[in-house]
């Protein structure tokens, strides 16, 4: 009898232990996706974007191996068990989540099949977060030792082989929506232009763009990650938001690489140890969610934010003045990813220059982001923020300037995303405030007409924050 694999964060064919054991059974496999409607947390629109472009690659790959991808709308509760019986199958296969709430939908499914054989397996992270513990028992807050245990603990199980082929089921198999049904799509207006040019969704490209960056980027990566003018890092994190390729895959390809190209053993470490904080983001979330409402640290629920909505808009508008939170939020916006180092410069910028609440700003990422991750995001957040697990401390205020300076040195990616200031000199495009107005005007800049002042003084909104963080310390 057949095999459903109901498959969610996980779109790929390539190590993917749910369906891969389904196939070698040798059963028929129905394989299946759910757009929820009723959570996990509602997906923004440029996942929606992704996931559009993603399920039609998947399911291209499915028919060619004999299968068919089976897409449904609407409450899992319901679906899951109404497929169960079109397809007549006895055994319900699915790769584990790791948000509470889809935690808590995946059991009560489970709890409410009679013989039906339901398993869960690994395939989204690279170890299992109730499995990490410290020396007396508890769960990790702080990510050094817990990269120390993982690394000393030994390598992550190699990635399972595709399926060669895909059995489908007896009769015509259950009924599935189409994908242009779904208007996944942005139409009036569309806004994902810059999205297409920046991205190929998919299981194939993930792996041809994870190779042209073992064979070229790799080498060079520990340095090259904070420099947001180049192209120095993998770009793998939309797919592997949405499963496209294994994080497994991604260790394994990037040791052989190393091993082939002579890649310094730092180069190569720095990639896993990023590997690793996205297992860490994930650990977080099963042992202390929901990280995206609540402060990990309750001392910040007394924080004095800030109501500021026409700020906020600014920020996420990109007119802030300062050239570098610009670039980055405009980055944002039109490609649907932010460089990492981009990404803390523009959260301090919003919680600790603008005093929003990080919340906000977490949001905006989750409906803007390609990659917007249901851990990765909020625990990123609330590391900048300072209200994190292993937070950076909140006193420790980054410089847009000095940043701007020490990462952008030429003015390259500000020049990329904010063309209005490409013609200012490298020295003056980081604070063209600071500039005298002939020194503006040849570079066809009015502040305040084609480019905006700083929204606010960094001095003054540094001692603004240092305040306010007093506040909440003595309220506590
Ligand atoms: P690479 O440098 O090539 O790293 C390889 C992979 O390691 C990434 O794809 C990612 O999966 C993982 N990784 C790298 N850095 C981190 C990190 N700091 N935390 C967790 N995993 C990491 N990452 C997301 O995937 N989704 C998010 O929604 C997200 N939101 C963030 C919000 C803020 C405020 C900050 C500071 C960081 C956030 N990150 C998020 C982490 C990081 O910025 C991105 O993973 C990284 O920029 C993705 O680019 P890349 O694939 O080229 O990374």
């Amino acid at each position: 009898s057949p095999i459903l694999v109901w498959l969610r964060d996980d779109l790929r064919l390539d190590d993917n232990p749910a369906l891969a054991e389904a196939c070698q059974t040798g059963r028929p496999v129905v394989v299946l996706f759910i757009l929820e409607d009723e959570g996990p947390r509602p997906l923004g629109g440029a996942h929606l974007w992704w996931l559009h472009h993603s399920l039609t690659a998947f399911s291209e790959a499915i028919e060619k191996l004999g299968g068919r991808l089976i897409l449904r709308r609407g409450s899992a509760a319901q679906i899951v068990p109404a497929v169960l019986e079109e397809a007549s199958a006895t055994a319900l296969w699915f790769n584990r989540r790791y948000e509470e709430d889809a935690v808590a939908r995946d059991d009560d499914i489970a709890a409410g099949l009679e013989d039906i054989d339901v398993q869960r397996f690994r395939a989204h992270i690279l170890h299992d977060p109730s499995a990490v513990k410290t020396k007396t028992g508890n769960s990790y807050r702080v990510y050094t030792p817990f990269w120390k245990t993982l690394s000393a603990s030994g390598e992550p199980r190699e990635p399972l082989d595709p399926p060669k082929r895909i059995v489908p089921p007896a009769g015509k198999g259950p009924s599935s929506d189409t994908l242009a049904a779904w208007k996944l799509l942005p139409t009036r207006p569309d806004w994902s232009g810059g999205l297409g040019q920046a991205w190929t969704p998919g299981e194939a490209a993930a792996r041809k763009s994870f190779e042209a960056f073992c064979e070229a980027r790799l080498k060079g990566y520990d340095e090259g990650r904070d420099l947001p003018a180049e192209d120095a890092t993998s770009r793998m994190s939309p797919h592997l938001r949405f499963g496209e390729i294994s994080p497994f895959r991604l260790w394994h390809m990037a040791q052989t690489a190393a091993g082939h190209r002579k890649v310094p053993a730092g180069d190569l470490e720095r990639y896993e140890k990023e590997l690793v904080w996205r297992d860490f983001n994930y650990h977080l979330l099963t042992h202390f969610g929901p990280l995206a409402e609540r402060n990990f640290d309750p001392r910040f629920d007394a924080f004095p934010w800030r109501e500021a909505p026409e700020e906020l808009k600014a920020w996420q508008q990109g007119r802030t003045g300062y050239p570098l939170v610009d670039a980055a939020m405009r980055q944002l916006w039109q490609t649907g990813w932010m460089h990492n180092r981009m990404r803390m410069v523009t959260a301090s910028f919003l919680a600790k220059h603008l005093l929003i609440d990080w919340r906000l700003g977490e949001k905006w990422f989750w409906d803007t982001l390609v990659d917007g991750d249901p851990a990765s995001n909020a625990s990123q957040w609330q590391w900048v923020a300072g209200s994190g697990a292993d937070a950076q401390p909140f006193f420790r205020i980054f410089n847009p300037m000095t940043q701007s300076r020490k990462f952008d040195p030429a003015g390259a990616y500000i020049r990329r995303f904010v063309p209005e200031l490409a013609d200012l000199s490298d020295k003056a495009i980081h604070a063209p405030w600071e500039e005298d107005t002939a020194t503006l005007t040849r570079a066809g800049v009015r502040l305040g007409t084609t480019y905006p002042r700083p929204i606010v003084d960094h001095a003054a909104a540094r001692a603004r924050a240092l305040d306010a963080f007093k506040t909440m310390q003595g309220e506590a």
